[in-house]
């Protein structure tokens, strides 16, 4: 909850070859948030191994700015860990996680913040509109939010991206939770609290392309049902039922078949469906138990989520 000295927010952008739109970005910020009244801040930007310019402007900015942190990662690790670094470095009594392409505007920060200031925990943007995306981006966000939203057992916001902001006990509960199968809503979910929405139009992106190839996509997707929801184990055992079941009657129709009749069933082709089906199904289901094993295995490994390579503008008494 706020204090009265004017209480410090920690704004976190993950970065991933964001040359074209950091100046900008840095820019706007500045502006949000200078606005806001009663509010110190700091804003920390997270090189998630960029392959561009992206570290030496975050450098200079830095050099011009005292309010600036910056980490970056060994190698890129992926938003969610760039997040999660970011959170393990941030002082704010609150942290705002925000893209850093423009798409959240900086200005609704300023809503979240008024929501946490009258006793919100968790201040989530719902994304009411989203411009400048793809018809398939659109489409399949709009599916994954739904179909996670039935299968997942925990209790996520639909249509709420990363862009929130965090009272301290979230983040410090957050840091307790060591899993590397990271999704972030998820996770904040769980937490539970006080959690708030505020509707916010997304905008188009201000420059530069999408860091979330199709590829990425799948996997976060992939990560949040894993890591949610054990429906993909459970339709094993519906279909072994069901597979079951039709054996069942089929042995009983057979039966009939044989005492009462001089019909016997012939043919291989319904054979050869059956054991085709019952085989392709086995396969995938062995695949579905291998995926939650592989992630077991990469849990138990119990790596550091991200290796940070440099650190900039960190008071020297909060270096690890
Ligand atoms: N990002 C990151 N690491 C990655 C991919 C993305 O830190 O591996 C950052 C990216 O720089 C941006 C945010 O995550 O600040 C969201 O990415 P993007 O805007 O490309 O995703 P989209 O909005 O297209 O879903
Ligand atoms: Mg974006």
């Amino acid at each position: 909850m706020s204090g009265n000295p004017p209480a410090l927010l920690s704004v976190i952008v993950p970065c991933f070859n964001e040359e074209a739109v950091l100046p900008q970005t840095h820019a706007q910020l500045n502006t949000a948030l200078g606005a806001i009244e009663a509010l110190d801040f700091e804003i920390i930007y997270v090189d998630d191994g960029s392959r561009d310019a992206t570290l030496d402007l975050l450098r200079e900015i830095q050099n011009d700015d005292s309010r600036v942190r910056v980490i970056a990662l060994s190698r890129n690790f992926g938003q969610q860990m760039a997040v999660s670094a970011g959170w393990a470095a941030s002082l704010g009594d609150a942290v705002v996680v925000i893209d850093a392409d423009l798409q959240d505007p900086p200005s609704v920060v300023a809503e979240m913040v008024a929501h946490w200031r009258d006793g919100a925990d968790v201040a989530y943007g719902l994304r009411t509109e989203r411009a400048g995306e793809t018809r398939f981006k659109l489409w399949t966000a709009r599916m994954f939010y739904r179909v996670f939203a039935k299968v997942s057992n925990i209790d996520a916001p639909i249509d709420a991206g990363d862009f929130r902001l965090l009272d301290r006990k979230v983040v410090d509960a957050l840091l307790r939770m060591p899993e590397r199968e990271r999704f972030l809503r998820g996770m904040v979910a769980w937490a539970g609290f006080r959690q708030q929405a505020v509707p916010y139009q997304r905008a188009a992106r201000y420059a530069g392309e999408t860091k979330y190839p199709l590829g990425k996509m799948l996997r976060l997707a992939a990560d949040a049902i894993f890591a949610y929801s054990m429906l993909p184990l459970r339709i094993a055992f519906l279909l072994g039922f069901l597979a079951t079941s039709a054996a069942v009657l089929g042995t009983g129709y057979a039966l009939v078949l044989w005492l009462f009749t001089d019909a016997w069933v012939t043919g291989w082709t319904a054979l050869a469906i059956v054991i085709l089906f019952m085989g392709g199904a086995q396969l995938m289901l062995i695949g579905v138990l291998g995926e939650y094993l592989g992630r077991t295995h990469a849990e138990v490994k119990r790596r550091p989520l991200y290796l940070v390579k440099e650190r900039l503008g960190f008071p020297p008494t909060e270096q690890e």
